[in-house]
This record gives structure tokens, C-alpha cells and sequence, in this order.
């Protein structure tokens, strides 16, 4: 046995999520083969010429043969797919991994597929940026950021601990929670936020030519942060609301009623209303910057 925490790695997607951690497989794991698989040869081609991978295949069955580690990083609407189609080629003893951004529906969508002589770790790296592809990875991208494993009730502990290793070698904390708990959080602190700037960026475009090139030009005071974010990839985010729905139109239910109490309080001139608001959310900014998660 080798000291490797993995010999051979499949991921299938080698996007922003799988390219990183193809790139922290090959700075910090020499000697681990890695498969990459994607749907299309031009992402294939990329990964080639970026030579972050020892083998190409547009079949995901083919890439899982023989390997002790698989990761699915692909949208999450393809995953059941990908489940039944791997599942038949799948090695005895090996572990199966994901880092799809909703725990539930990943869960929902992969563990049926499997078969027993395989562990399942679900898991979710929270770092990412608004860019997607192979060309768009890098290997820092997790550093000093949360991974979170949601393990099932029978999921084996080793598997667990070689999981976090993993994400551990990418420079990552680790925490471990229910899915759905994990599903709730995200809500808050990545899901929310993108469909408010989702909305805002799409209400600025619906104004008048004038208005709109002005929006543009001006766009440093505030508008260009939300831009950002809501130029995340559409595939994703949208799979993203459809799979962790009932989460977000709780939350959503939430944020309308304080978004009215502002709206009210504004209308009526009611400054102290306003600060105390303010001044509440600016102290969560500072709390995120001592955490090192600014
Ligand atoms: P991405 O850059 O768009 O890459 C997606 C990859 O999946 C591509 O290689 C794509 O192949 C492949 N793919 C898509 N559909 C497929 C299918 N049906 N069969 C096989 N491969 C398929 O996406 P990403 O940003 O890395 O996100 C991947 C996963 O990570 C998502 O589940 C997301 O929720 C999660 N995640 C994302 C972030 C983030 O900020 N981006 C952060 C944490 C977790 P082709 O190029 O050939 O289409």
C-alpha cells in the first residue's frame, strides 16, 4: 500500500470544482492517477492542454473503472444520471464523493444509484467564484475555506475521515452536519444572496436605454459587487433553486417581511429604525473578516 490517500481519482465534471481539485491532486498527491470526465471533447481537449489530468473520457463508466476515489463535480440535474450509468463499474470498496452545492437533492439523486460494495460521502466545498471551466480552477481556491460532509447514518467513518483528508490536503476546514441543516445555512449565506442579485442586475436591465448605460458607468457604488454574483453560471443556479426550493421560499418569506418592515420605515422617516438596522448588519461584516472568511 502506498501512502497516498488515493491511487486512482475519477472525477466526473472537471469544471472550476473538479479542475481545482485536479490541480491539488497533482501539486500535492504524486503518483495518484486522475481521470477527468466531462460531456463535451473541446472541455477534454482543455484539460489536455492544461495537462492537469493522466486520462480523458467522455464516459463517466469508464472513468470510475479501477478507481478508489470517485467525485462527482458536475451540475446537480445530471447527477442521477451519472448515478445509474457509473454504478455497474464502480470497484468494491470504493468511495464515492460530491460537491454539489444542495445536500438533499444530492443525496436524493445519487444514493439509491449506488450499490452496498461502495461508500457514499456527500460533501460540499464552500468556495467558489463566478467563472466556470477547466481553465477557470485553480489549486488555492479552497484555501483557509469550509468544506462541509454530510454523511449518511451508514456512511463508514474511515471513508468520512479519508474524505476530509482529502479536502484537507486541499487546504480546507472541515465540518459535518445533516443535510438538511447544511440546506437551511446555505439558504442564508450563498443561496439568498444570489437571487437578490440575480434580481437586481435583472431589474437594471429592464430600465430605459439612458438610465442603463448610466448604471453601467456608475456601477462602483454598490451595483457592480451584485453583477458579480449574478454572473455566476445559470445551469448551476438554476438547479441550485429548483433542488433546494423549499429552503429558500422559507427564507424568501423572511426576507419579504423584512424588506417591508425597511420600506415602512423609510416611508416614515424613521431614522432610528434605519440606523439600529445598519448598524446590527455592519458588525456581522466584521465578525465574517475576524473569522478570515472575507
Ligand atoms: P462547471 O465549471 O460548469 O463544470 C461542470 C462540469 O460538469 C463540466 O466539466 C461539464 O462538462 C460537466 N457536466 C455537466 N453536465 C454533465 C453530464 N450530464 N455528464 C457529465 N458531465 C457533465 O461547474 P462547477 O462550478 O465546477 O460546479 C460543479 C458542481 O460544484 C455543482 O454541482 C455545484 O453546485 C458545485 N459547487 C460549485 C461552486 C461554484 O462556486 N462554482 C462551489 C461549490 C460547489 P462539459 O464542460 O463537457 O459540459
Amino acid at each position: 500500500m502506498s501512502g497516498r490517500l488515493f491511487d486512482r481519482v475519477a472525477l466526473i465534471g472537471i469544471g472550476l470544482i473538479g479542475s481545482s481539485l485536479a490541480r491539488v491532486l497533482r501539486r500535492d498527491s504524486p503518483g495518484t492517477t486522475i481521470v477527468a470526465c466531462a460531456r463535451r471533447a473541446e472541455t477534454l481537449a482543455t484539460v489536455r492542454r492544461l495537462a492537469i489530468a493522466d486520462e480523458t473520457t467522455q464516459d463517466p463508466a469508464a472513468a470510475v473503472a479501477g478507481a478508489d476515489l470517485v467525485v462527482v463535480a458536475t451540475p446537480l440535474s445530471a447527477y442521477s444520471e451519472i448515478g445509474r450509468c457509473i454504478a455497474p463499474a464502480l470497484r468494491e470498496g470504493a468511495i464515492v464523493t460530491d460537491v454539489g452545492s444542495v445536500k438533499g437533492a444530492a443525496i436524493e439523486a445519487l444514493a439509491p444509484t449506488l450499490p452496498d460494495r461502495v461508500q457514499f460521502v456527500p460533501g460540499h466545498p464552500v468556495a467558489g467564484t463566478e467563472h466556470s471551466g477547466p481553465d477557470a480552477g485553480f489549486a488555492d481556491l479552497f484555501h483557509d475555506r469550509w468544506c462541509i460532509l454530510t454523511p449518511l447514518p451508514d456512511t463508514a467513518p474511515e471513508a468520512v475521515a479519508k474524505i476530509a483528508a482529502l479536502w484537507e490536503m486541499a487546504g480546507m476546514r472541515i465540518a459535518t452536519m445533516a443535510a438538511e441543516h447544511h440546506d437551511k445555512v446555505l439558504a442564508v449565506t450563498s443561496h439568498l444572496p444570489h437571487l437578490i442579485a440575480y434580481t437586481i442586475v435583472g431589474t437594471a436591465t429592464e430600465l430605459g436605454q439612458d438610465l442603463q448605460s448610466e448604471v453601467v458607468a456608475y456601477s462602483a457604488g454598490g451595483f457592480r459587487d451584485f453583477t458579480r454574483i449574478a454572473a455566476s453560471d445559470p445551469v448551476m443556479w438554476r438547479d441550485i433553486f429548483l433542488a433546494n426550493r423549499e429552503a429558500v421560499l422559507e427564507l424568501l418569506q423572511r426576507f419579504s417581511e423584512d424588506l417591508t418592515a425597511l420600506q415602512r420605515a423609510i416611508r416614515r422617516g424613521d431614522a432610528d429604525t434605519l440606523h439600529d438596522w445598519f448598524a446590527r448588519t455592519r458588525a456581522i461584516r466584521r465578525s465574517i473578516i475576524e473569522a478570515k472568511q472575507a
